[in-house]
């Protein structure tokens, strides 16, 4: 697309293009989860329960605080869409932005999945990746973002005109409905921006474009988090499979998603408590 009109550059365009960028939150006094004490006690986890996701689909589930959860790559390539909201109340949910703000675009061991505001505390920790030597590739791109937002019917119907029914936001609308028993119109609101599990993407090099590339993940893989708040989940197995061609369609290959819910021995998590929300006063200046 050309330019409706072109700003002439000032003539220190490049002493002001060479500004030291600075990281925009610093995290050194951002408060650190004791990843010693969750290594020690997933040492000591026991399988309680188990939820599969059909490919197209999602499914619902919930993770008391202080219990672990995994997403686990079973039969083969699958991306899934994640949301989560605090177990006893939807509107504390998953905040992608502010998450993408503090770790980055994509997230790895030790990271944080945080809630909006007013909570603005942690909801879960990422304490195993196994895809975690993957790291960023010469594309730039990366797995597990907190870029993409979720593919959804309305985006499809701007950019193609059709209707597909099966997008993450459609799947996580009905699971959620499903679970709540409110009914469409009211559960959609609570779908948010998910974590893309396994997903592999980018931005490109040169116009800086959102891409999305096959996910290396296998099966047998998966991301391991422990929950700090009492969490309701809900997973999607986006219809896009493992995201190498397409999504917001019935033309690539899905396969199921394994959830799994772990308790570890409570002595291994002595002096753990489930993080308070946001001390701020909420006052704004008044
Ligand atoms: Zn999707």
């Amino acid at each position: 697309m050309k330019p409706i009109a072109q700003t002439p550059p000032p003539a220190d365009a490049d002493t002001r293009r060479a500004a030291k960028p600075v990281i925009a939150y610093p995290l050194d006094t951002l408060p650190r989860p004791d990843m010693d004490a969750y290594t020690k006690a997933r040492e000591t986890l026991e399988k309680i329960e188990e939820v599969v996701v059909l490919p197209r689909n999602a499914k619902t589930f919930t993770v008391k605080a202080g219990n672990f959860f995994r997403i686990i790559s079973i039969d083969g390539p699958q991306v899934g869409d994640l949301n989560l909201w605090s177990a006893d109340n939807l509107s504390e949910r998953f905040y992608s932005g502010k998450t993408r703000a503090l770790h980055g675009t994509h997230l790895g061991t030790g990271d944080r999945l945080w809630s909006g505001f007013p909570y603005l505390r942690p909801m879960a920790t990422i304490t195993r990746d196994t895809l975690d030597w993957y790291g960023f590739d010469a594309d730039g791109a990366g797995v597990h973002d907190v870029i993409g937002t979720r593919c959804d019917p309305y985006t499809n119907c701007l950019l193609s005109g059709q209707e597909y029914h099966h997008c993450c936001h459609s799947n996580l609308t009905r699971a959620l409905a499903a679970e709540t028993g409110l009914p469409l119109d009211q559960t959609e609101p609570h779908v948010h921006d998910v974590f893309n599990v396994f997903m592999c993407t980018g931005f490109t090099h040169d116009t800086h474009q959102y891409f999305m590339k096959a996910s290396p993940v296998r099966p047998g893989d998966f991301l391991e988090f422990f929950a700090e708040i009492d969490l309701l989940g809900a997973l999607s197995a986006c219809p896009g499979g493992d995201c190498g061609a397409e999504h917001s369609s019935d033309a690539a290959t899905g396969y199921p998603l394994k959830v799994e819910i772990f308790r570890p021995d409570p002595k291994a998590l002595a002096g753990w408590s489930s993080p308070a929300p946001s001390g701020y006063s909420r006052n704004h200046g008044i």
